[in-house]
């Protein structure tokens, strides 16, 4: 029996000798494989469906416990990505980023929806490059359940000053008087008691401003923020980097490629 689904196609893979393994996002089912025979074919009907970044509706059965792309037809292919280097390098990160936060037969409705304003924006030059990341990074924290609670200093309870320091492995932050205090006024340890590693961040009162906001904005509005402090901008930056890589304990090879491209 043929089925039909949207997806999202988050990774193309070669296989055999002219097939091709694609990875879907689907609102419904989370993350599906596809397998599409002779794709990798000039001649194949579903050719045009099964590139990159493609956002479309995919025909398929099933068959010896795998699912065989048998049609399907494009809505958007997010074409023009692929024509600029830098764009099409921040848009392979945020593809991957949503293949790691998402699983197989969940509902992933979303990182979907998400991940498609995402490449909109990319693709259309809709926000500066370092919002867009910053803000599906802190997104995929927020969707995983790791965020961060960012509302007051974890000592005091203060939490509207102007300088703070983020915890990134204990998800809190902690106001700079406070942070001056503990330790005795010396620096961290990079180890603390328990031998788990202290990563501290200075956060802003502009940088925190706009985490607070991505991370409890809906999916529509998750964009509408600006920073204009090149300082805020840097920290707001790495702080949403550093938080979701040492949460998702792994590296992006897609990541490594933005960075080297931007450099
Ligand atoms: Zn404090």
């Amino acid at each position: 029996m043929k089925k039909a689904v949207d997806g999202l196609i988050l990774r193309e893979a070669p296989i055999g000798e002219n097939d091709k393994l694609l990875t879907v996002l689907t609102a419904e089912e989370g993350r599906i494989t596809l397998t599409a025979k002779g794709a990798r074919s000039m001649r194949s009907k579903v050719l045009s469906v099964c590139r990159l970044f493609t956002y479309g509706n995919f025909e398929y059965y099933e068959k010896n416990d795998r699912r065989w792309l048998s049609g399907g037809s494009a809505n958007n292919s997010f074409f023009s990505i692929c024509e600029d280097l830098e764009r099409f390098s921040l848009a392979s990160y945020i593809v991957q980023v949503a293949d790691d936060i998402t699983g197989e037969g969940v509902d992933a409705s979303d990182v979907l929806k998400m991940t498609l304003n995402t490449l909109y924006c990319i693709e259309k030059g809709l926000k500066p490059h370092w919002q867009i990341k910053a803000a599906y990074e802190l997104f995929a924290v927020s969707v995983s359940g790791m965020s961060p609670d960012l509302s007051e200093c974890d000592l005091c309870g203060e939490g509207d000053k102007s300088e703070y320091w983020a915890d990134v492995m204990n998800g809190s932050i902690m106001c700079a008087e406070c942070m001056k205090k503990k330790n005795g006024g010396l620096p961290l340890p990079e180890l603390d008691e328990y031998s788990a590693r202290n990563i501290l961040m200075p956060l802003d009162a502009s940088a925190l401003c706009a985490a607070r906001y991505i991370l409890s904005a809906p999916v529509s509005r998750i964009f509408a923020f600006t920073v204009t402090d090149t300082e805020s901008i840097e920290r707001l930056c790495k702080f949403a980097e550093t938080y979701l890589l040492n949460h998702l304990e792994r590296n992006f090879d897609t990541l490594d490629f933005y960075k080297a491209v931007v450099k």
